[in-house]
């Protein structure tokens, strides 16, 4: 039986990844509005994984016999600068997103529940891809500088996603 205190740090969490999808849905919006379509895509794929790691957070509650509650989620930004700017968000998120799931592990270490300590490994293990794929496009668009050109050959090598 899982505790209360851990199921309502997950719910909580539930938010918090459903805040990441609505961050990269709006991102992804903001460069189809600049004709990015390459980008677009690939916060659009972003967006839908981490509906998915909403989705594999409510499961678990489920298999565990918890509640899930939905908590209520902000209006993203509307602007989000040029490319790079907007990965650098993108990975300042990710490592907030990192944070709390390290913070959940602390729980659950601390309550000795083993099933969540389990459950959380393959979290941790997907937010060290999240930050290097981010740190990645990152670096590229550092190394290629702001042109035009640049721009326009990232945006389709991540339109490949
Ligand atoms: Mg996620």
């Amino acid at each position: 039986m899982i505790s209360q205190k851990m199921a309502d740090a997950i719910n909580d969490h539930v938010k918090t990844e459903f805040e990441s999808a609505y961050l990269y849905l709006a991102m992804s919006a903001y460069l189809e509005a600049k004709n990015l379509k390459g980008m677009a895509h690939w916060l659009k794929e972003q967006f839908k994984e981490e509906m998915e790691h909403a989705d594999r957070f409510m499961k678990y509650l489920y298999e565990r016999g918890a509640r899930v509650v939905l908590g209520g989620i902000a209006k993203p930004a509307e602007e989000f600068g040029a490319p790079l700017d907007m990965f650098k968000a993108v990975l300042k998120h990710e490592l907030y997103v990192t944070g709390r799931i390290h913070k959940l592990m602390d729980l659950a270490i601390e309550e000795k529940d083993y099933a969540s300590q389990s459950m959380l490994t393959w979290f941790i293990d997907e937010q060290v891809e999240e930050e290097a794929s981010a740190e990645n496009i990152i670096n590229k668009l550092e190394f290629l500088g702001g042109s035009n050109t640049s721009i326009y050959l990232l945006d389709q090598e991540l339109g490949q996603r």
